[in-house]
């Protein structure tokens, strides 16, 4: 069955692809298709922690520039919506016990300044008078950008009671929050279903081309196969990016990251509903009973829970009730196709509590017993930088506009109005040639990457 030919059709209506199809509706790309086997919005783009930051590390300043277009983006659409999408600015905070971690966290917010991030500001026990702003607890404050690193502990105390009391110092960045990936995406498709996008529940089997470039793509719908006729394809297909893209001619060098977080009921109100996101930025150890610790030594299974765990455990209030979010990123399975459902580690739950619990000691009063969590994930889609894939593939007529690895929910504003610039032949921006496929065959990019380790993962 041959149906009417699309100016262009986009595969997966994950965040990445609804997106784009906004942008590309907006910009008057003409009948745009979106092709999405599953619910829109049902694989990774619902399994986020859901926050944006454009705190991002270098080498340049491509990553910055992107997520502040996007974040600009985001308070536009907020406006325009009366933020339905519950966006907070309440910003990341980076916290510590050791004082070499601080020298290391003003570095970061030095290198962020220097990459477009905004300003970073003192905030020592000398001071007489503090500058330091709260942030919003609602919306946001388009004048709060940069970070503050504070090492006042009396300041602290007073915004983050909540802390363990050894903390010595924080970093505050401030163009950061958090928002409703879901009824961000839904306003998203609502907007461009209302201004002619055609949702199409399918699954995207085979690309045809004719004359050396695209002509036509196969779906299968319910009702059996159809061929769509086009000049332009776009892959949004998360992590069935590799898989997509070699039915649509090219190989790409993606890798398929497993990610897991749980939430769980503060009962107690342990943290405030306005918290940041919090980040502990020490190497932790686990706190154990004398009697449990002995018990976890003896068996080989366990032991591994005795020894110190990587800093970076995270959490943040969500949504009205009483939820919160963790989620540390110390072990994820790297592999090259993505297996649901999605597994995880039966101690997992306990760690995360038990390391969160270093940062915040009232999160303890959860331990025994700790109430039933919800455990999901999913899985981050990666290239070598840890860059997006935005641009045109091989075959003339084929794009993508993927590989948001853990940053998608903020990029995608930003990624899908690249990826329309790309399409209709606007002028490029900036940032542009960072995120272009292209670079993957360019060796020499490829080494000085893999020599930087700056991914900017939390
Ligand atoms: C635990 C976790 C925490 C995260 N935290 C954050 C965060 O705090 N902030 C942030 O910005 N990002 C975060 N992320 C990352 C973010 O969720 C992803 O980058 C983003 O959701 C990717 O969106 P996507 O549209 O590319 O992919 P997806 O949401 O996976 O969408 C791809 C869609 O393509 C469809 N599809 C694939 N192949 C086909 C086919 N052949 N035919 C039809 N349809 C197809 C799929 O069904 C799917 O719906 C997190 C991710 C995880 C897992």
């Amino acid at each position: 069955m041959r149906s009417p030919k699309y100016d262009v059709v986009i595969v997966g209506a994950g965040i990445a692809g609804i997106a784009a199809g906004h942008a590309l509706i907006n910009a008057g790309a003409g009948r745009v298709a979106l092709i999405e086997r599953d619910a829109p919005l049902s694989l990774t783009s619902d399994k986020s922690t859901e926050c944006y930051r454009n705190f991002w590390p270098g080498p340049d300043s491509a990553m910055a520039a992107l997520m502040n277009r996007s974040i600009d983006m985001l308070q536009q659409l907020c406006d325009q919506s009366a933020n339905r999408f519950q966006l907070h600015q309440r910003g990341y905070l980076f916290a510590t016990a050791r004082s070499q971690e601080i020298e290391e966290l003003q570095q970061q917010a030095l290198d962020n300044e220097r990459y477009g991030g905004g300003p970073l500001r003192y905030h020592g026990p000398t001071a007489h008078r503090t500058t330091y702003r709260a942030s919003p607890t609602q919306g946001y404050d388009a004048t709060l950008d940069g970070a503050d690193l504070i090492t006042d502990k009396k300041l602290i105390e007073h915004h983050f009671p909540y802390l363990t009391g050894d903390t010595i110092g924080v970093l505050h960045a401030r163009r950061c929050g958090v928002l409703s990936a879901q009824q961000l995406g839904m306003y998203l498709l609502e907007e461009a279903r209302g201004n002619g996008l055609d949702l199409i529940t399918a699954d995207f089997s085979a690309l045809h081309q004719s004359g050396g470039r695209v002509s036509s793509v196969e779906i299968r719908t319910a009702d059996g196969v159809v061929e769509l006729e086009t000049d332009a394809v776009v892959l949004s297909s998360g992590p069935h990016l590799k898989s997509t893209a070699a039915l649509a001619g090219t190989l790409l060098p993606v890798v398929v990251e497993k990610h897991v977080k749980i939430s769980l009921a503060d009962k107690l109100g342990v943290l405030p509903r306005e918290a940041p996101l919090i980040v502990w930025n020490d190497p932790t150890n686990l706190t154990w009973s004398a009697e449990d610790l002995e018990v976890l030594t003896d068996s080989a299974e366990t032991r591994f829970l005795t020894e110190t765990f990587p800093a970076g455990v995270h959490g943040r209030p969500v949504g009205a009730g009483d939820q919160v979010f963790l989620y540390w990123t110390y072990d994820c399975e790297v592999t090259d196709a993505p297996v649901f459902p999605i597994e995880s580690d039966p101690y997992y739950p306990e760690i995360l509590l038990r390391g969160m619990a270093r940062m915040v000691p009232g999160l303890a009063a959860y331990l025994d017993p700790m109430p039933r969590p919800y455990i999901d994930g999913g899985y981050y889609t990666k290239v070598a930088d840890n860059r997006p894939l935005i641009g045109a593939l091989d075959v003339p007529g084929t794009y993508v506009c993927s590989a948001f690895s853990g940053y998608g929910i903020m990029a995608s504003c930003a990624g899908g109005e690249l990826l329309a610039d790309h399409l209709l032949g606007r002028d490029l921006p900036s940032y542009a040639d960072a995120f272009n496929p292209g670079r993957l065959i360019d060796t020499a990019y490829l080494k000085k990457m893999a020599g930087l380790s700056v991914s900017g993962q939390i």
